[in-house]
């Protein structure tokens, strides 16, 4: 019989952020030498650069100090490190148009940041480029309640914005596991999907529009808040996604949801994968229009997490969980729905156990171990993650692969992701970066996912760690229009360069 079973409260959230790295071992090795890079030709910081950068920031916003400048250089992940000694901290579009305008002369290579939580390595530079780190513009322009369009500046932290606009009755239309320290505009660089794309959609469709920089200091107002507008080129839909290579996004307008009266999640154990797609299938028919999210991962994604960080898995050990969560208008409708289809699926025997809650402290108890999965991964240890698109038959199938192509040269392999977007994250956990078993891993995976005809990057883009693989999902044809608009848009590439798009 299903029961609902007593959830525990969980500690403070982690989410990454800068840090202070205080030990050499915990400093990874350059990104230039760990993948054997070349510099492009680029001209190299001069002091006179720096006084030119302090005149139009002030002293504060100029960091030059070698222990001020290196949790910029290093991602969250710790598997790229730069050599930037830079970093600009502009506060107004106008200062961002200075600092590109000044560049782009100087041919002085510049990497924009954000919140600095993305996993292919594009937030941080491989060189000396400049960063730009965009966390200073951060104020909330206007919002509108009753079109739910919000206008803020690129460096809003995700959950801050979320908080804000949940006062006035609406959401963010993304959430993610990095929300406490992910940026807006590093959202809309990476066009990041999340846990509740499957409802809302990706950015493509709700970002309103953007302001951005290109690489000579122009800047591109398509700050439009209309729902409809085809005048000509959808010019925002270049700066969605192009990871900072083609210009710096500096403001968004973004469509905000209205807040679900009604939210309940379900978290099942389920006995097997063939299980899950059944589970999904039945949930998006009999839930319909009221389900929000649908995520799953595999046992040593739960429960790696739960040991690691000492998080108490609410449901006892299963091959596979679910976590369901439904957003509606009216509770008891909402409730009455979950139930028959937890009846249902109970006695079908899809559903092995679980629990279902409508409290908020019980509901976040679950998603923090969902959102931890990830950061547990590198506590201690080395993390390789993929996250790959790929048809649901086949969605788990690479896991198993993966464990007996690894053996015993890796600590864990698992997978878990948002499975109702055919999202896969893989995660293979070892000790230390060893060389052997990254080729025992690249171009592998992205073989496998390309001769089911998926996508290499789902979700967290091309970065630095994926350009030279970019070919597995992108036709010669594709690739050519893309050089020709990044060329267009920045002759000169100072713009993130080593990032998205392969040598030639
Ligand atoms: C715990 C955890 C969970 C995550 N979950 C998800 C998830 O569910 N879905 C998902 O899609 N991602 C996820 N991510 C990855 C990451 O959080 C996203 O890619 C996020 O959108 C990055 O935002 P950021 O502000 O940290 O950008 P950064 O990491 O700073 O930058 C990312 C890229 O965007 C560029 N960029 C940043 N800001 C700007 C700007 N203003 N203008 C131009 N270029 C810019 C950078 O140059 C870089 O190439 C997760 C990460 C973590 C750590």
């Amino acid at each position: 019989m299903f029961k609902v079973i007593k959830l525990y409260s969980i500690p403070a959230r982690h989410t990454p952020s800068l840090v202070k790295y205080r030990s050499a071992s915990q400093i990874p090795q350059l990104s230039s030498e760990k993948y054997k890079v070349k510099r492009k030709d680029f001209s190299t910081v001069q002091a006179n650069d720096v006084n030119y950068f302090k005149s139009v920031l002030g002293e504060d916003r100029v960091l030059t100090e070698e222990d001020d400048v290196l949790s910029f250089n290093i991602d969250w992940i710790r598997n790229c490190r730069g050599q930037s000694k830079v970093v600009l901290k502009p506060k107004s579009t106008e200062e961002v148009s200075q600092i590109l305008s000044y560049c782009n002369e100087r041919r002085l290579a510049v990497c924009p940041q954000g919140g600095n939580t993305g996993v292919v390595g594009g937030s941080v530079p491989v060189f000396d480029e400049i960063i730009l780190n965009l966390g200073l513009l951060n104020k909330v322009i206007s919002l509108d309640d009753i079109s739910g369009a919000l206008v803020c500046e690129t460096g809003c932290v995700l959950e801050k914005l979320d908080n804000y606009v949940r006062q006035h009755g609406l959401i963010m239309p993304l959430d993610l596991g990095a929300k406490g320290s992910c940026h807006i505009g590093g959202n809309v660089s990476t066009n990041a999907g999340g846990l509740r794309l499957l409802r809302y959609g990706n950015l493509h469709g709700s970002v309103l529009g953007i302001e951005a920089v290109k690489a000579d200091g122009t800047v591109i107002d398509c700050l439009k808040t209309l729902k409809k507008d085809n005048t000509g080129y959808h010019l925002k839909h270049l700066f969605i996604g192009s990871e900072g290579t083609l210009g710096v996004v500096t403001k968004v307008a973004i469509h905000c949801p209205a807040m679900p009266k009604a939210v309940t999640l379900g978290y099942f154990g389920v006995e097997n994968f063939e299980k899950v797609l059944q589970l999904y299938k039945s949930a998006k028919s009999s839930l319909g229009e009221i389900l929000s999210a649908f995520e799953m991962a595999d046992f040593d994604s739960i429960s790696s997490t739960a040991r690691i960080l000492n998080l108490p898995n609410p449901i006892s050990d299963f091959p596979f969980y679910v976590i369901l969560e439904t957003h509606g208008s009216d509770e008891d409708h909402d409730k009455e729905k979950l139930h028959r289809f937890l009846t249902n699926e109970m006695k079908s025997g899809l559903i092995l156990d679980g629990t279902i809650t409508s409290e908020p402290s019980k509901m976040q108890a679950v998603w923090n171990i969902r959102e931890n999965i990830a950061p547990a991964g590198i506590v201690g240890t080395y993390l390789f993650t993929f996250d790959v698109s790929l048809p649901m038959k086949n969605y788990y199938e690479i896991i198993p692969k993966l464990r007996q192509r690894l053996g015993n040269k890796v600590n864990l392999v698992f997978g878990f992701g948002h499975i109702g977007d055919g999202n896969l994250h893989i995660n293979v956990v070892m000790p230390e970066y060893t060389r052997e078993v990254a080729e025992l891993l690249e171009p592998y995976v992205f073989e496998e996912v390309s001769a089911l005809q998926g996508s290499i990057s789902a979700e967290h883009g091309v970065g630095f760690r994926k350009p030279h693989y970019i070919h597995y999902s992108k036709d010669r044809s594709a690739l050519g229009l893309m050089r020709q608009i990044k060329t267009l848009m920045d002759p000169n590439g100072i713009l993130n360069p080593y990032k998205v798009l392969p040598d030639e």
